[in-house]
């Protein structure tokens, strides 16, 4: 079975909002390591301005410590950025896509609704970060049913099985990265609720900020329907965090973490 370590890739505070983090996976497998997601970079942090729009920064409120970078959790985890063999993107916005630079070898999974917009240059996406000609992997439409959604198969040749699972309105291709682990699965939702209490309410402040990020909203609330179906109807075999809520992320990163986050928001 595939390995699941939970990384924390960067920190976020818009102004007077609440630390979010930037929860991303590494997958540990025989074949290969493979990231979800990428988080701040590297060079973020070395030149935030030159690569990400000081707008943009300062609305999502940026933090940039190289600490808090994949590359630098990787190494902790005892491996080489080279044997990153992968990575699969939620979407490509500037705190997910950063990374991306540390690990210029490894083939991009994403949706091929996503790479397509990244390709148009919608303003959401930083081509700076994209400069080093990441080798991207387009997944087309696919009709592998996973409880009810259209998944599609990532060949990673690994022990598990990893499927990105379209969850579009964020942006026009955002997924959620779905790992099997035995009879369950760990649904990432990505960017699908920025907290956890979405799953629960509309009523929350967070709802504003989830709406005014949306590419497409009523895309947006639709796939928000389906994340609480999964949550309420089969709980029993699906382990479903997002990326930027803290009390989703195992206490202490990644050591000795595997595949069950703590769900203290119910
Ligand atoms: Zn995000």
């Amino acid at each position: 079975m595939t390995t699941i370590h939970h990384i924390n890739a960067g920190t976020l505070q818009a102004p007077g909002g609440p630390v979010a983090v930037c929860h991303c996976l590494l997958l540990e497998d025989p074949a290969g390591l493979a990231l979800v997601d990428a988080g701040i970079g590297l060079l973020d942090c070395r030149d935030p301005a030159g690569r990400i729009d000081q707008q943009i920064i300062d609305i999502g409120g940026f933090r940039f410590d190289p600490a808090d970078t994949a590359v630098r959790s990787v190494e902790a985890l005892g491996f080489r950025p080279g044997d990153v063999t992968d990575v699969l993107l939620t979407h490509a916005d500037p705190d997910h896509a950063g990374g991306l630079a540390d690990f210029p070898h490894a083939r991009v999974h994403l949706s091929a609704e996503e790479l397509a917009a990244v390709g148009v240059g919608h303003l959401r996406y930083q081509p700076a970060q994209f400069a080093h000609g990441p080798n991207w992997q387009p997944r087309p439409p696919a009709t592998r049913d996973w409880f009810g959604l259209p998944a599609r198969p990532v060949p990673l040749g690994f022990a598990s099985e990893v499927l990105l699972v379209p969850l579009f309105g964020h942006t026009l291709g955002h997924c959620g990265m779905a790992v099997q682990q035995g009879d369950r699965w760990a649904l990432h939702v990505g960017d699908a609720y920025f907290l956890r209490v979405e799953l629960s309410t509309d009523d929350h402040p967070v709802s504003a900020l989830s709406t005014a990020r949306a590419v497409d909203d009523p895309n947006r609330r639709a796939t928000l329907e389906q994340v609480r179906r999964l949550h309420r109807d089969h709980a029993d075999r699906i382990d479903l965090f997002g990326y930027h809520d803290p009390t989703e992320l195992p206490p202490g990163g990644s050591s000795g973490m595997t595949n069950d986050p703590p769900m203290t928001h119910q």
